[in-house]
């Protein structure tokens, strides 16, 4: 990505949806988070040191309180008030969380399948999605 396009280019990314065919096996075809995130924090860490512009997406992509120190990198972060869809849940620790507003929450399929992976209120947002928000906001 860095050689190709550089900057040039919006990288928008989401995570493995249990819809069709593979919300009967999400088990089985949808990866657990706990699994995912460390090696994702680590790509996260490597697009990061070549100045990528990359977002994950709110409806499909990973809550930002399961990102952190890479809460900056979730649409989430900067939205405004949206609904939370029939195929989403959110938790009660959403009800103290800065981004409650913004964030769908995870897929209900996912959830059904390998629970709660770890959602926590973040009561601060950290100061560089506070700093860019205004931003953000513009181009997503
Ligand atoms: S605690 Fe809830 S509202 Fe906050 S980022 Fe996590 S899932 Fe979203």
């Amino acid at each position: 990505m860095r050689e190709r396009w550089g900057r040039r280019v919006r990288v928008r990314l989401a995570f493995v949806a249990p819809t069709g065919a593979a919300s009967e096996r999400a088990a089985d075809v949808v990866p657990a988070l706990p699994e995912v995130l460390p090696e994702l924090r680590r790509a996260l860490a490597l697009a990061q040191s070549a100045r990528l512009r990359l977002l994950l997406v709110g409806y499909c992509g990973i809550p930002p309180c399961l990102l952190a120190p890479f809460e900056h990198v979730s649409e989430s972060a900067y939205r405004g008030r949206v609904d939370v869809p029939d195929d989403h849940v959110k938790f009660e620790a959403c009800r103290a969380c800065v981004y409650d507003a913004g964030c769908p929450g995870l897929w209900r399929g996912y959830v059904d399948a390998h629970g709660d992976p770890g959602v926590r209120a973040v009561t601060r947002a950290p100061a560089r999605v506070r700093a860019v928000s205004w931003l953000t906001r513009r181009v997503i």
